[in-house]
């Protein structure tokens, strides 16, 4: 018999390159965050990020398999800079964000796109689009300590070694010290909290079998296989 009435549910962590793992929290997404991509959406760049939130147990490590989600025909990839957090607050300011950073992974907000667009016609929240089992993959972290403070580098997608999604950091509309200090402003950040960062132009579809290869220059790559 442990301390609690069932069985307490085991804590979720990421693994960090040359370090013990790390505890998640919390994962908060933006949204709307490279020019490119808001226009392949149909949204307006000039707009501010908005941001919602996925499970922590929604995290799927690399080299894992990914079961195709059920309620879905259309299942989207979305490569991401995943920020991890060592600090916290509310109302950062941009140049106090820095500080508050543990390190950085390659992460994919998978998306079940068909669910979205249905949502958003009615204005119904697109939680379930977003938020199901194993929707966040996301790669080993590297501490900022070893790859210093991110503002730019390639991140890309490729599905069956075919390039879908290229991009740069530095394209970002908000940058990652921004998009904390936007974020603490409507809830406190805390040690634990993971930041996917918005995605670059050419997201699709993936199908069963289907082999995820995110990369991020200087971080840890992160392969998916669907099944
Ligand atoms: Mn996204």
């Amino acid at each position: 018999m442990g301390n609690f009435a069932i069985a307490e549910p085991p804590v979720v962590t990421l693994p960090v390159r040359s370090m013990k793992p790390f505890p998640v929290r919390r994962i908060y997404c933006a949204g709307r965050n490279y020019a490119e991509h808001v226009k392949e959406m149909g949204g307006d760049v000039r707009e501010k990020p908005y941001f919602f939130m996925k499970p922590a147990d929604a995290l799927l490590p690399s080299g894992k398999r990914m079961p195709y989600p059920p309620a879905t025909s259309d299942l989207h990839h979305e490569v991401e800079l995943v920020v991890a957090l060592q600090g916290g607050g509310s109302n950062i300011p941009p140049e106090k964000a820095g500080e508050l950073i543990f390190g950085y992974a390659v992460g994919l907000d998978m998306t079940r796109r068909d669910l979205q667009k249905a949502f958003k016609a009615k204005g119904q929240p697109w939680e379930m689009s977003k938020a199901f089992d194993f929707s966040a993959p996301c790669g080993t972290l590297t501490p900022a300590a070893e790859c210093g403070l991110l503002t730019k580098g390639k991140i890309t997608c490729a599905v069956n070694g075919k390039l879908r999604q290229s991009g740069d950091l530095g394209e970002m509309t908000w940058n990652i010290a921004e998009l904390v200090s936007e974020l603490s402003k409507l809830v406190a950040v805390a040690p634990g909290d993971l930041i996917f960062t918005g995605t670059p132009a050419g997201v699709g579809p993936v199908v069963r079998g289907d082999r995820i290869e995110a990369r991020i220059d200087g971080l840890e790559p992160l392969l998916v296989e669907i099944d």
